[in-house]
Parts: C-alpha cells; structure tokens; sequence
C-alpha cells in the first residue's frame, strides 16, 4: 500500500533526498548498519559459492574464529552474531499492552483496551502516537549507549529490527519516516545519528520511504540532561524546522519520527510541532527505549 502512495504522489520523483528503501539491495546497504555477519556472508557468496558445501561451511568456521559471536551489549559468547546473550535479554524490559494508547507508557493493571492515561489527558502530546520496543534501563541503555558513543553502529540493524516490530501498527498508516535530526555541529563532532541509522532499517524493512533531510534542527541546544520538564520544552523552543525546500516531502503526509529515546517528550513533541507546521497531516513517534517513572 506504501508502494502505491509513494507511486501516484509522485513522490519520489520530486525530491532525491527521499531515500524509496524497498528496492535497496544488499550492496548498497548503508555502512551504518553493515554487519560482521553481512561482511561474512558476502565473503562466503562472492568468493566460494561455486565452492559450497563442506569447504564454505569450513571458511565459516575459520571466519567465526576470527570473529567469535558475541552478545551485543556485554560482549560474552553467543551462539550466533547480531543477539543478546540470555542474561541480557532477561534484562529487557519489552513495552506491550496494556499501555496508554497516546504515549504509549505501560499501565500496572489491564483496564480494558483503547485507554488514555490521565497523563495524556492532562498534557495532550503534540504527536498522536508513541510506540516504544522497551523501557530505558539495564540492556536497553546499554545499547543505546554503544550505539550512539561506541562506535557500534552495526547495532542500528537489531535494534531497528526490534522497533519494525514495536512500531506495527503506527507503519502501516505512515507515508514517510523521518529521523530525529542533530544539529550539524553535533553531527560533525559526533560523525552519526543514531536516528538516521534506526530510521534506514526501519525504512527498509518496512517499505515507507525514508526522508533524511526533511526535518532540520536549527537551533543548537543544551544537553537535556538535568533540566527540568519545564526547562526541556524551553530549550527545544524553535528548535526543528521544515526548510521550504523539504515542505513538499511532508505536506499532506502521514509521518512517523524516528529516535533512539523518548525522554519526557519535550523534543518528540518540539519535532511533530515543527512537521506540523511544515503542514504533516499526522506524526506518530517511533523509537527503541523510553523512560518510564513507575506509577503510571
Ligand atoms: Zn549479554
């Protein structure tokens, strides 16, 4: 159905930023999210495949000598590349219903379906939907971290995967997806977005078109860290723009945010204000974690 709406818009022809993910193949897979196993595989089916058999199996062998399988977010053996070790995935806590329809935060107690919780109601979101794969906190922050810090960036493959998942019943109803973007002095400092490379693999999996660059952050903020949920929603003041060149990749269309983390909500909803603007006729938000404050 994506195909369909990207194809009689027009769409893609009108803005080569816009990245039309399905027919991505395996070699032009973005760096960020090649993996050991990808490197592996395609030395095995470039170099040996007349070769099969006992001999790639052997080479396969070797190459997981060199390359040992190991968890990917503490490092101990694993039977196979790109998974968590069994202590690490008892360490993840996964999102699933029952959970506030609008923010997505898992309620104590099954009330029934279709439930908004007195947080949403008190302080309406400015996006419509968050869908997160789990809380922020053991595994999954350490994830996060390697992800955005650690130079670990075949991790955007797993953990993309899982929000493909997370994320199932906001992509059928998304036009595009967007990433939450950095500010090009971080980018530079820090050489990747984290959101980019979640918001490829979701993309690809998905079959929504990807667009990079519509959303612009044009305000340099101060880390949110420490500040207040006042002090969030003023530092992200402005910050996100739809420049009038990217107006055409949002206007009218349904768009689902991508980010590693959903905080309070401050920049998720600083970002949908600013696509809003931009005249997006919904945003849903997507992400891998979020912070969740028992009691809810
Ligand atoms: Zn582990």
């Amino acid at each position: 159905m994506q195909h369909d709406r990207a194809g009689t818009s027009g769409f893609r022809e009108q803005d080569e930023s816009l990245v039309p993910d399905p027919d991505l193949d395996a070699d032009r897979l973005p760096i960020a999210v090649e993996t050991k196993q990808t490197i592996s595989d395609r030395l095995l089916s470039h170099t040996l495949r007349p070769a099969a058999g006992w001999f790639g199996a052997g080479l396969r062998a070797a190459i997981d000598i060199v390359y040992p399988p190991s968890c990917i977010a503490c490092q101990a053996a694993t039977g196979e590349a790109q998974a968590l070790c069994p202590t690490c995935w008892g360490e993840m806590r996964f999102i699933e219903r029952p959970y506030c329809e609008r923010l997505g935060t898992p309620f104590a107690v099954d009330l029934g379906e279709g439930l908004v919780s007195p947080a949403a109601i008190a302080d309406p979101p400015v996006f419509a939907r968050a869908r997160a794969v789990c809380r922020f906190d053991g595994t999954a922050r350490e994830l996060v971290h390697r992800l955005k810090y650690g130079d670990r960036t075949d991790l955007a493959l797993t953990m993309g995967r899982m929000m493909l998942q997370a994320g199932r019943e906001l992509l059928p109803d998304a036009d595009v997806i967007v990433p939450v973007p950095l500010h090009r002095f971080r980018l530079w400092t820090r050489r990747f977005n984290q959101a980019v490379a979640l918001a490829q693999v979701v993309s690809r999996g998905s079959a929504v078109a990807l667009a990079p660059l519509a959303l612009t952050r044009v305000k340099r903020t101060r880390q949110q860290v420490g500040l207040t949920r006042a002090q969030r929603a003023d530092n992200l003041q402005g910050a996100f723009r739809v420049l009038p060149a990217a107006r055409p990749q949002i206007e009218g269309r349904r768009v689902l945010l991508v980010d590693d983390v959903l905080t309070t909500g401050a920049t998720g909803n600083a970002a949908a204000r600013a696509l809003l603007r931009g005249g997006a006729r919904t945003v849903d938000i997507l992400t891998f974690a979020r912070v969740v404050s028992d009691g809810i």
